[in-house]
């Protein structure tokens, strides 16, 4: 009798969907993937129900590989279900892992959120007169209709569930997939809790010429055109290499463009933004607070979206102030 395949299991919660994209882009590859695992739940892909999943043993799943964070009861209900499901729970990508760019909403709160999406003459509600917002229950001549409840807040998933293991990347890179999936094949994956990949930066992968130059004005980056040898940084181009885990080859700023971060921090770093700017107080030509003050404010216009792009859900800040009135069962 053959041996039994390991069984794999995908799931996309808050997100953009590129991960499962990312997944596609192993190419032929993917036939290994499916010659390799039994896929029992990839709902973009593969006609498989909720009730299949919940019919499942505990523990029956090997691995599943969660992108997206947790915006909704639903998805908070699946993260939980394939936590008990799978042996080993993978937050894949930047999303499960950090918040990335969903959760640049913890800057507003739902109700804001659902002006800016569903207000009368919004830019994505032209006409609203009776001013609907989505409910969770709506009573209708059939019966009660659900919607999964919009939570105020947008968690991690290692804020939900607890996680085995992190594959970053916004989307993670083909190859590092690929190793990914290899290991767990080969039962050589690193320590439970670990992020899957390199634990050195993004400058260490980058072949630009650094030469210690300090600067005193930060440009955006459609102002200059720079050259294609020197570090960006020192051409005054918030490149976020420094402080950004390796993996990627530093794709971006082979085609001269910043590193924006979006694999995250290296090991032993609790938060991205204030890392960054700690290296960043390093490369600033000036000791006068003012002066530094007027660099920062010109030039770095969006702190938080140049600092916790990718990671405000997971910071030390997680969300903007909720005043204390915001009743805690619409505020979760
Ligand atoms: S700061 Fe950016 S451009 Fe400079 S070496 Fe690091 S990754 Fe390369
Ligand atoms: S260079 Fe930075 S932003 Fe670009 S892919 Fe690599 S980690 Fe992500």
């Amino acid at each position: 009798m053959s041996k039994a395949k390991p069984k794999l299991a995908l799931y996309w919660a808050a997100s953009c969907g590129g991960c499962e994209i990312a997944v596609l882009a192993v190419n032929e590859k993917i036939l290994d993937v499916a010659a390799a695992f039994d896929i029992v739940f990839w709902p973009v892909a593969v006609d498989a129900k909720v009730r299949d999943v919940e019919k499942m043993p505990d523990g029956s799943i090997d691995v599943c590989l969660f992108n997206g964070g947790i915006r909704t009861s639903e998805q908070e209900y699946m993260a939980q279900l394939l936590r008990r499901k799978s042996k080993a729970l993978v937050a894949f990508g930047s999303c499960a892992h950090e918040g990335c760019i969903p959760g640049l909403a913890n800057l507003n709160n739902r109700e804001e959120i659902f002006n800016t999406v569903y207000k009368e003459g919004s830019a994505t509600q032209p006409e609203n007169p009776k001013n609907l917002r989505p409910l969770p229950e709506t009573e209708v001549a059939e019966g009660t209709l659900h919607l999964p409840v919009f939570y105020d807040t947008l968690k991690t998933l290692n804020q939900t569930v607890a996680v085995d293991y992190y594959l970053p990347g916004c989307p993670p890179e083909a190859e590092n997939i690929l190793a990914a999936v290899t290991a767990i094949i080969e039962g050589k994956l690193p320590p439970p809790g670990s992020v899957i990949g390199k634990n050195t930066t993004v400058c260490d992968e980058c072949p630009r010429k650094r030469n210690e130059k300090k600067i005193k004005k930060f440009h955006r980056t459609w102002e200059i055109i720079p050259d294609e040898e020197t570090c960006l940084l020192e051409q005054g181009l918030l490149c976020c290499g420094i402080a950004t885990r390796a993996g990627c080859g530093a794709l971006c700023p082979a085609v001269n463009s910043p590193c924006i971060g979006c694999h995250g921090p290296n090991d032993g770093v609790l938060d991205f933004g204030a890392r960054m700017m700690s290296a960043l107080s390093s490369v600033i030509d000036s000791e006068d607070p003012e002066e530094i003050n007027r660099i920062i404010q010109e030039g770095i216009p969006d702190p938080v979206g140049s600092f916790y792009r990718f990671s405000l859900a997971a910071s030390q800040l997680r969300r903007k102030h909720r005043p204390a009135n915001e009743k805690s069962a619409t505020t979760k």
